[in-house]
């Protein structure tokens, strides 16, 4: 199978699964937790989503996010893609707030008190959940068709927050990890790399600087795919 078919297969079905999934990933439930000095699930994944960018930088937005997955299949009924700019920084400005608000959360619980992973799910989950996701649903709709594809990835999330910080970390590291190289001299300037980008980033800018560190890749291999010369791969390596 092609690697962007697999790749779509993957974070679609986390898509269909993001009703039974979403209160374990949420970065509203891990507030109402820290408010009872509760860690829940949405803490370790946080954890580990932290402790894996430091290697795989945002592979989570590309592969497995059922958000990503539902702004990808949404995202293809348009053209529009995030242009970037200022709007890249309203995530951090939201992200602020929200980690402080966890920390502030925790301290005023009196410390951390316990572990839940199941948190909010003991007696299962509530079918209320379907009206949540009716609501993400309609804001997915909304932000895509007003601001481009991925466009709550580029300019929303706070997750995407932890993960870029890991990339960076990893990169300043020098830690081995999956990223984008380029063979500058291959390329014949075609566009379709951009094309293929949900991200909006300028890849064949990229390949012509033989710059492939971008805060806004997730990694997805699109571009890989879509270069019918060979300029761009995907790989592990030292960074
Ligand atoms: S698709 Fe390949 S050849 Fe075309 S612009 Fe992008 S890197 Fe260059
Ligand atoms: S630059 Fe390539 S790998 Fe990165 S988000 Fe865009 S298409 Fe995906």
């Amino acid at each position: 199978m092609k690697r962007e078919n697999l790749r779509r297969t993957i974070i679609t079905i986390s898509a269909f699964l993001m009703p039974f999934t979403m209160f374990f990933i949420s970065p509203v439930v891990i507030l109402l937790a820290a408010a009872e000095g509760i860690i829940n699930s949405s803490a370790a994944v946080f954890i580990v989503l932290f402790i894996v960018s430091l290697f795989i930088g945002r592979f989570w937005c590309g592969w497995l996010c059922p958000s990503g997955g539902m702004q990808d299949a949404i995202g293809s009924g348009s053209r529009k893609k995030p242009s970037g700019g200022w709007k890249d920084f309203i995530k951090f400005a939201f992200f602020v707030p929200w980690a402080g608000l966890i920390v502030w959360s925790f301290i005023a619980a009196g410390g951390i008190s316990a572990a839940n992973l199941l948190y909010g799910t003991e007696e299962g989950i509530y079918p209320e959940i379907l009206y949540v996701y009716l609501i993400v649903l309609v804001a997915i709709v909304l932000f895509t068709f007003a601001l481009g594809k991925r466009s709550i990835c580029r300019y929303l999330c706070p997750i995407a927050v932890i993960m870029i910080i890991g990339r960076k970390i990893g990169t300043a590291l020098h830690l081995p990890g999956l990223k984008l190289t380029v063979v500058s001299e291959n390329c014949v300037e075609c566009g379709r790399c951009d094309s293929a980008c949900n991200m909006g980033i300028p890849v064949s800018g990229m390949v012509k600087e033989n710059n492939t560190e971008n805060r806004e890749c997730i990694l997805c291999g699109a571009c890989v795919d879509a270069c019918k010369k060979d300029a761009i791969k995907i790989g592990f390596g030292r960074r």
